[in-house]
């Protein structure tokens, strides 16, 4: 029997490894539908090569485009998830791919038709939790978080008590800018910013690594995704990104897990729940060299202050989706270079300061509509301060 795999933002980082774990085992798999934004040649090469019986392109000119390209083909084009005829059809697996809130409406969408989720977008699970626990539970589809820090807590977790456990550590990187002096912060440019020492990754997220908003939005998955009180987290610094958990448990032993630092692993290890050899899709013989020099050390305020924003993050039950959106849009608004990489933080901190945040940041997340709400305030907020 065939796996039928469906990928959401397939042309992205996450979507790009697990096509490569695919193209490793390409008789395993049968491909139910991919999706995109704009990328035209990489659309139209995944077309050819994976040959998947749907792709959902968002971008209305694009999706013209490569409509008409393929119109003689069996392939079907669209440009909404609505319009999927085979929508009822399971998937065995669907990979969550598409960066941002976007990715939250889709996300909800395929747990409908997969047995299996596999969550990378952050995004969704930070905004809309509820509404993707629930309807897993109805639908009886398996979620399993793909963000490696997560995967390998999952997977430590799974092996314990939650009452035993005392705390969990997220591990950070520390980005491009960990050993940068301060006074040079002024001058970071996107280019510097995208630029991540240890993983390949899409630009939001590189710019994220470099604020260490990344681990601000993990934090937040976490206490989603286990439930536990935000104080039973701790973010560390680890330049080396080789250990994703250290969960220490109240008997006083603590667990490591130690990959390395590429997404292949996580995504293979979910897709054949671990019954997987490595070997197949990455060759590597670093160990031996990196074990010897494993760092941990606390995260410095002055160098990532939007640390300072945890203690915020338990106060309204809306925090989250309007600290998400907020620093969506200044993500956006850096990488165009509207605004500075310092005024990142600045501005965060600026519109949990705004005479309206309390009104919104109580509102209850029950529904994507009270969810929308919530986040285009934040939005319009955010873009009030910065123009
Ligand atoms: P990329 O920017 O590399 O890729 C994004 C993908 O989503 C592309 O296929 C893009 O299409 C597509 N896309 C963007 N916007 C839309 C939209 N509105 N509708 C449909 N498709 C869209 O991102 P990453 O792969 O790096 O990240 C994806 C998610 O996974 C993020 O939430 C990130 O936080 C999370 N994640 C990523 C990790 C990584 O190593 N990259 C690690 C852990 C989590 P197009 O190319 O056509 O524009
Ligand atoms: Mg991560």
């Amino acid at each position: 029997m065939k796996i039928v795999i469906s990928i959401l933002g397939s042309t992205g980082s996450i979507g790009t490894t697990t096509l490569k774990i695919i193209k490793k085992k390409r008789a395993s798999f049968l491909i139910n539908t991919l999706s995109a934004n704009s990328n035209y040649n990489i659309i139209c090469s995944q077309i050819k090569e994976f040959n998947p019986k749907n792709f959902v392109i968002k971008n209305v000119t694009i999706f013209k485009k490569v409509k008409a390209k393929f119109k003689n083909k069996r392939v079907k084009i669209l440009n909404d998830y609505n319009k999927l005829n085979n929508y009822k059809k399971k998937n065995d697996i669907t990979v969550s791919a598409v960066p941002g809130i976007a990715g939250l409406e889709p996300t909800l969408k395929f747990i409908k038709s997969s047995k299996k989720m596999l969550l990378a977008n952050k995004e969704s699970i930070i905004c809309g939790w509820n509404l993707i626990k629930s309807l897993s539970r109805k639908n009886k589809t398996i979620l399993v978080p793909i963000d490696s820090e997560h995967f390998s807590i999952k997977k430590i977790l799974d092996k314990h008590n939650y009452k035993d456990i005392k705390k969990i550590y997220i591990t950070a990187s520390g980005g491009p800018f960990l050993n940068l002096p301060i006074k040079y912060f002024k001058n970071i440019k996107p280019i510097n910013a995208i630029r991540h020492p240890k993983w390949k990754m899409g630009k939001k997220i590189s710019v994220d690594s470099a604020t260490l908003m990344n681990k601000i939005l993990e934090l937040i998955e976490a206490h989603k995704l286990f439930n536990f009180d935000y104080n039973k987290y701790k973010i560390i610094i680890h330049p080396q990104s080789l250990v994703h958990a250290i969960v220490k448990l109240k008997n006083g032993l603590t667990e490591f897990l130690y990959h390395e630092p590429d997404m292949i692993i996580p995504i293979a290890n979910a897709i054949f729940d671990s019954k997987v050899d490595i070997d197949n899709f990455y060759k590597t013989n670093k160990i031996n060299e990196e074990i010897n020099k494993l760092e941990f050390y606390p995260v410095n305020a002055k160098r990532f202050p939007v640390i300072k924003l945890i203690p915020k993050m338990n106060k309204f039950i809306s925090t989250p989706i309007i600290i998400n959106a907020a620093n969506e849009i200044l993500i956006d608004n850096f990488l165009k270079r509207k605004i500075s990489f310092n005024s990142i933080s600045n501005y965060l901190f600026a519109v949990l300061r705004d005479k309206d945040y309390k009104k919104y940041a109580i509102q209850k997340p029950n529904n994507l509509k009270s969810i929308y709400k919530i986040d285009s305030w934040s939005r319009k907020t955010t873009l009030n301060l910065i123009t």
